[in-house]
Parts: C-alpha cells; sequence; structure tokens
C-alpha cells in the first residue's frame, strides 16, 4: 500500500496511515478508496488486531475529496452517467459503513471493532466524513485545523455519509449551518458542535486514540442510530419540534438562495426524506440526491470555477516561464483605503512593506488600519500578541523616498488622477532599484496611458485589488502595451504570497471586471427610468443568484461613484456615448444628495443606524410604474446579458485571454451569478443558440447593446460550446 500506510503494533492496534504520495495533503483519490478498504478488510480479519487508528501522516488529514473523481466516474458510465455516479458513491457508503459496523453482530450489535480517528489538523469534505464514520473522533489541539464539509461552496452537498451522519448525530436544526453554509470549524469548536468528541494535544493524539481503542468495550461502538430505540435530536419530520425546523430551514434556504443553487435544496431535500427511514435507507436517499445534483450543470460549472479553474490559476497558469520573481519588499505609495488595505495583506503574507503618504499623519493613519484588523483578530483570539507585534513590525509608515531603495515591487495607490499619478511615478522611479517592478492600482485609467510617464514602460503594470483589499479574493493583473513578461510574472508571485486569486487581462476602458459590472448597475437605472417596479428588478437579480441588485450594490459603492464613472465615460467618448435612462437616473439621485449608504439616502432608504430599509419611495414618484410591467425573465435576461456579453466581447477584443479567468474572476470578483460556473459557464448551460435567440430578442425590444457578439453566432451556428472551442483541452489540442 503506498497511500495508506498499515502496521499493528504490540497492543495489536492497527494504525491506517494516510499519507498520498508527492503532495502536501492528502486528497481522496479512487486508489486511495481502494488502499483504505484493503487496509480495513486486513485489520478486520485478523483475529490478533484489538482496532483500528486511522490518522494521517501530514500536519493535516485531508483537504477533502479530487473531484476530478466525480467526472470520472460520471464519464466511465458512458451512457449510463446517473447510474455511474450512483453506484460509484454508494462504494464509498459501504465503505465507511464498513468501519461502523465491521465485524458486529447485527442482532446483538456485539463482537465489532472499535475504530478511532486521531485527526491531527485540518479535515474536509471526505477527510471529515471519515472521521464521522468512526467510533470516536480525537483531534490535535492544533491552531490551523479547520474541520468541517464546505461542498456546498462549490455547489455540492458531503455525499459520502456526511449529510447522513450529521443529521443523525446533531439533528436538522443543528447540522443546517455546517451543511448548509459549509462552515469550517477550528477544533473546539467543532468539539462544542459536536461533532469532535476529545481535542487533544498534538504529540499525545495517536496515543491517545490508541488508549481508547484498547479499552473500548461493545457498547461504545454501536453508532446511537445503530441502537435500539434511537431517536432523532429535535425530531424527525412528522415530529412537531421537526416539522417547525423543517419549515424554518425551508425559509431561511430560500431567504439564502433565493432558490438560485440546486444543491442547497437537494440537500434539505435529502435531509427531510432521512429523518423517516432507517439508517442505510438514509444513505441511499442521500446518494440519489447527490447523483441529481452532480448530474445538473450547475455542479459541474461550480466545481470547474470554483474548484479546478480557481486553484489552476493560483498556480500560474498563465505565468510567464521566467524566474522566481517572489516579493521581498514591497513599496506602498498612498496610505488611503485601498494602500492601507495592501500594506495590511502583504505585511500578514510576510512581506516587509514601506507604506508612503504625503503627510507622516497619513502613512501612520495607514498603518493603524491594520493594527485595527489585527486587533479584532485578538478580540476573537484568531491572533496572538506575538503575531500582531510581528506583523506591525513589518510595516514603515514614512514620507520618506529613500526608504524605498531596496524595494522590489511597487504598488501606487494614490488619487485616482493621472496628473498626480505620473509625478509620483517619476519620483518613485528615482528611488527604487533599476529593476524593481512599478504597479498601479488604478480602477478606471488606461495602464498604457499611465505607463508614458514611466522611463522603463516594460517594468510597468496594473495590479488592480477589489476593495476591501482584506477579504475580495481576486486580483486584476493589467498588461500594458509595453508590459514585459517578468513585470507580470512579479504580479503573479506577489498575488499568489499574499494568497488571493489573479486573473491576467489586456489594457482597455475598465479592464474586466468593472467593464462587465457597469452595464449590469446601468441596466437596473435604465430600468427604473422605464417605470419597471423597483422590487422587481432587485427580486429578479437575487433570485438569478446574484448577491446584490443592480440597485443596491450603486447605493454601497455610492451614486457619486456611477456619476463619476458617467462623466467619464462621456469626456472620453464624445459624440459615441449612448446617453440613456440610467443617467437621469443617477444625475436625479446625485443632485438630491442622494448618494448610496454613506449619504444614509440613495436608491433605498436607511434609518438613522444606517440599516437598509425599503426602497425610495421617492422613486416611484419621479418616474411612475409603467402600467404593463415586464415579466420576471424578461427582466433577469436583460440583467445577466448585461453583464456576460461584456464578457465575450472582452474576449472578443482580447482583453480577456483566458475564458476560464472569466468565469474565476465573474464569481470572485463581483460575485456573478456563483451557481452558473460564471458567464461563459452560463452561456454553455444555456446553449449557444438558446444565447443567440435571447440577445436577438433583447436587440429587438430594448436596443443595439443586446446585439449577439460573433463569437457566440458562430458556436450557435457550429453547435459548439465555449469550454469546447476556447477552453484548456480545446487550446492544448490546437498547439
Ligand atoms: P484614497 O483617497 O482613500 O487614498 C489615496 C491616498 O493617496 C491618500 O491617503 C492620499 O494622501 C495619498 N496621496 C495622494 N497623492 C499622493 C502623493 N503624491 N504621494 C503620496 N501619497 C499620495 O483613495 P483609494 O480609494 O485608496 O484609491 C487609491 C487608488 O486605488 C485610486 O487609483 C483608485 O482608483 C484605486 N482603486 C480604488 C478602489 C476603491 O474601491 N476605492 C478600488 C480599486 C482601485
Amino acid at each position: 500500500m503506498t497511500i495508506f500506510h498499515y502496521d499493528v503494533d504490540a497492543d495489536g492496534i492497527a494504525t491506517l496511515t494516510w499519507d498520498l504520495p508527492g503532495k502536501s495533503m492528502n486528497v481522496m483519490t479512487l486508489e486511495g478508496l481502494a488502499e483504505l478498504n484493503d487496509g480495513l478488510d486486513k485489520a478486520f480479519a485478523d483475529e490478533a488486531v484489538k482496532g483500528v487508528v486511522i490518522t494521517s501522516a501530514k500536519k493535516d488529514f485531508a483537504g477533502g475529496m479530487d473531484l476530478n473523481i466525480l467526472a470520472k466516474m460520471r464519464d466511465d458510465a458512458g451512457d449510463e452517467p446517473a447510474k455511474g455516479l450512483f453506484e460509484g458513491t454508494m462504494r464509498m457508503h459501504h465503505l465507511l459503513r464498513k468501519i461502523e459496523r465491521n465485524n458486529m453482530d447485527k442482532k446483538t450489535k456485539k463482537g465489532g471493532k472499535p475504530v478511532a480517528w486521531a485527526c491531527p489538523g485540518t479535515a474536509a469534505g471526505i477527510g471529515l466524513e471519515i472521521g464521522l464514520a468512526t467510533h470516536r473522533r480525537f483531534v490535535a489541539d492544533n491552531p490551523k485545523a479547520k474541520i468541517g464539509l464546505p461542498e456546498i461552496m462549490v455547489g455540492i452537498f458531503p455525499g459520502a455519509g456526511g449529510t447522513a451522519r450529521l443529521v443523525h448525530m446533531l439533528g436538522v436544526m443543528a447540522a443546517s449551518p455546517l451543511l448548509l453554509e459549509g462552515k469550517m470549524l477550528a477544533p473546539a469548536k467543532a468539539k462544542g458542535a459536536g461533532i469532535v468528541d476529545e481535542v487533544v494535544p498534538a504529540d499525545e493524539l495517536l496515543a491517545t486514540a490508541k488508549a481508547w481503542v484498547k479499552d473500548a468495550t461493545d457498547a461504545d461502538i454501536v453508532k446511537p442510530w445503530d441502537a435500539k430505540g434511537y431517536k432523532m435530536p429535535g425530531g424527525a419530520a412528522y415530529h412537531p419540534a421537526g416539522f417547525q425546523t423543517f419549515v424554518g430551514a425551508n425559509a431561511m434556504i430560500h431567504g439564502k438562495t433565493q432558490g438560485a443553487f440546486p444543491a442547497a435544496k437537494a440537500l434539505l431535500s435529502a435531509a427531510y426524506e432521512m429523518t423517516m427511514v432507517p439508517f442505510d435507507t438514509a444513505l441511499k436517499i442521500e446518494a440519489r440526491w447527490f447523483t441529481k445534483v452532480l448530474m445538473n450543470p450547475s455542479s459541474s460549472a461550480m466545481i470547474r470555477s470554483l474548484f479546478l479553474n480557481k486553484e489552476a490559476l493560483e498556480k500560474g497558469a498563465n505565468r510567464p516561464a521566467v524566474a522566481d520573481q517572489t516579493v521581498k519588499k514591497v513599496g506602498i505609495i498612498g496610505a488611503g483605503m485601498m494602500g492601507a488595505g495592501i500594506a495590511y495583506v502583504s505585511a500578514l503574507a510576510g512581506i516587509d512593506v514601506v507604506l508612503i503618504d504625503q503627510k507622516q499623519d497619513a502613512a501612520d493613519k495607514g498603518k493603524s488600519y491594520s493594527e485595527g484588523l489585527l486587533d479584532k483578530g485578538m478580540s476573537r483570539k484568531k491572533v496572538t500578541q506575538e503575531k500582531k507585534d510581528a506583523v506591525l513590525a513589518r510595516i514603515n509608515a514614512t514620507t520618506d523616498y529613500a526608504a524605498l531603495s531596496d524595494v522590489d515591487l511597487i504598488v501606487e495607490a494614490v488619487f485616482e488622477d493621472t496628473g498626480i499619478k505620473a509625478t509620483v511615478t517619476k519620483a518613485v522611479e528615482d528611488a527604487i532599484p533599476a529593476d524593481a517592478i512599478f504597479a498601479t492600482n488604478t480602477s478606471t485609467l488606461p495602464i498604457t496611458e499611465l505607463a508614458t510617464a514611466s522611463a522603463r514602460p516594460e517594468q510597468f503594470i496594473g495590479i488592480h485589488f477589489f476593495s476591501p483589499v482584506d477579504k475580495m479574493l481576486l486580483v486584476e493583473i493589467i498588461k500594458g502595451e509595453k508590459t514585459g513578461d517578468v513585470a507580470v510574472a512579479k504580479a503573479l508571485d506577489f498575488v499568489r504570497q499574499i494568497k488571493k486569486t489573479p486573473i491576467v487581462v489586456n489594457d482597455a476602458r475598465f479592464f474586466y471586471a468593472n467593464r462587465c459590472i457597469i452595464p449590469y448597475v446601468n441596466e437596473g437605472a435604465r430600468m427604473v427610468s422605464e417605470g419597471v417596479e423597483p422590487a422587481l428588478i432587485e427580486g429578479a437579480a437575487k433570485q438569478l443568484g446574484m448577491p446584490l441588485g443592480p440597485l443596491q450594490l450603486t447605493d454601497e459603492t455610492s451614486i457619486d461613484l456611477g456619476y463619476n464613472i458617467m462623466k467619464a465615460t462621456k469626456a472620453a467618448m464624445g459624440d459615441a456615448y449612448p446617453q440613456s435612462g440610467a443617467d437621469d437616473v443617477i444625475t436625479s439621485l446625485y443632485e438630491a444628495g442622494r448618494l448610496g449608504r454613506k449619504a444614509n439616502a440613495g436608491f433605498y432608504e436607511y434609518d438613522e443606524k444606517g440599516k437598509r430599509q425599503m426602497l425610495w419611495t421617492g422613486l416611484r414618484d419621479q418616474w411612475p410604474n409603467a402600467d404593463e410591467q415586464p415579466d420576471l425573465t424578461t427582466v433577469q435576461h436583460r440583467l445577466a446579458m448585461a453583464q456576460v456579453l461584456e464578457a465575450v466581447r472582452a474576449l472578443e477584443e482580447d482583453v480577456l485571454l483566458d475564458i476560464r479567468e472569466g468565469d474565476v474572476g465573474a464569481i470572485l470578483g463581483w460575485g456573478f451569478m456563483p451557481w452558473s460556473g460564471g458567464p461563459f459557464s452560463w452561456l454553455d448551460i444555456l446553449g449557444a443558440e438558446k444565447a443567440v435567440a435571447i440577445c436577438d430578442d433583447l436587440t429587438e425590444k430594448f436596443g443595439e447593446r443586446f446585439t449577439c457578439p460573433q463569437i457566440l453566432r458562430d458556436l450557435a451556428k457550429d453547435g459548439d460550446s465555449f469550454y469546447g472551442r476556447f477552453g484548456p483541452k480545446a487550446e492544448a489540442a490546437a498547439a
């Protein structure tokens, strides 16, 4: 066995130690499942073996399932993919059920062998599902460990018994946050939640687990659901308490997902049904719903974008082949909102930071932002005093450009003004080493134009962060016309160091993310001007799975930002600017001082504490509701296509170079319908032919902005898809 090592000690306790070769983290593969099965069979068949401990040789237990397995199970089943998935899932159930029941006599519940779980660190997905099947769970008091079932985050749900076991252990109510939100818990919290039995010092982990196995009695190893008289905590579905739980849970799920995520609903259906049947039937129910979710194109699209492609981009799928560019010291110019955030994430990643502003007070204020976040972390017991001191010690807040003499990267985040940026660029380049890379965090100014202020434009690049920097996962890297490979590699290595996900795009107005999101908010404002009921607009967006409706989003980012972007775009485009009702709505709110959340007034009303209330009734006074309201689908198509067609145009114009970046960037950058896997995945799910028909219909009814891009027409004509033609497999075949 090469993945699970098997040994038996002098007390007759077998240890199965998971150690996937060549990886720092265990992930479950088909070979891994087979070896775990063989190891268990060997231990249960050997009379000299008293019991088993399952553990890991790595610092963590497991990161989860290698999600490629699911695609393989489906593909291997040929014409009957659902059958392949169902049977594959049932094989996992049999394996984990074997841990629970092994040699036990079904009637007397005697003669089984105790199996304990000794988990040294993080256990996610199948990692925890293995643990849940054992008779006693020991976890090391590792401060970095996270325990949970995050499957829902990639559009599936725990399908290797995790759903059935948590529901049967904790009841539906207590299991809900773990299953439906994919919450990962620190060991002590996992114990508090009842999914772990004991948290022990790391160096005593294995010995404690073995000692338990040695002394375990027959009664210790009967799972509650296998014992006579088992009652589900909180009551089964038909019990009055269970009934209340499901009414509440249904409402909660619908409120949170607006019906847009198939996995959440399927999970709840599975949980409901399994409360009424014996445990082995519950596992079958789980497998059927799991298969149904896997057969939904949304789950493959989410897995592809949020797991496989996100990881590929983080590992440098599009990094030029130049030497390592790990950043040692970064100079950040401008200690405002963005600069302060960039300083924090850099110092947190162990990079030395020089944080510069015009006045010492401003630089210090930028540094104190990090202090505030670290204090918050300390109050939540996530950050120690030593860590706080170390991170703050890495940030040198100053006004002195001489401190930049040994930086290898600059991130400029001063005011959004070409003249100021040009002056700063020149002054900084005089102070930094000749081979340092200069990045600007501009959100709207073309990189190529800003690079004209640089004496070395091949070392000049855009690194566009999103706000708030410490929370947002995406970073957009923008190549100017003259940007060279080393600058791109430097930006990518920096983004890897600060643990964010990069996309690399070419220079064009608003780059990629803002280019797509602006038409979305504009379409919302335009509909207001047409007399579409504002609540219909917001509701339609939510039901598409957008995190915020376009009107709420405009309030959050502020009406004046929208107004300024509109003015700047008009100035840049001149007569070609497509004036619309959206401009009237934004201008009117701007002039009325309804600047959004920060002004406690915008498209929405807010109470004195700033809590959002209802949509502002004044909207309807100014733009009365039209007598005839559009149907929900029309509103949704307008809102979705406004974004998606920009993504396709960005691809057509070579701004976007890789559709994987387009999909991952959309979900992480502005929360684009995560269930869809991103704009290109959504068009593929829809099918090019149908997408063309929708565009043509919208163009006829609402105007040229919905004109179908040629690329999409070509795909429809050829019966092809974006991933079929532009995905990595297609590119590899063409190369
Ligand atoms: P901000 O006004 O909060 O901060 C700008 C800082 O730059 C101020 O502290 C100012 O004192 C300092 N500054 C100005 N001129 C300087 C000079 N000559 N030398 C040193 N420091 C100088 O602005 P912000 O929101 O942090 O934005 C900064 C940049 O980031 C802009 O280019 C903006 O477009 C971009 N950006 C902003 C966001 C956002 O959501 N706010 C998002 C992405 C990118």
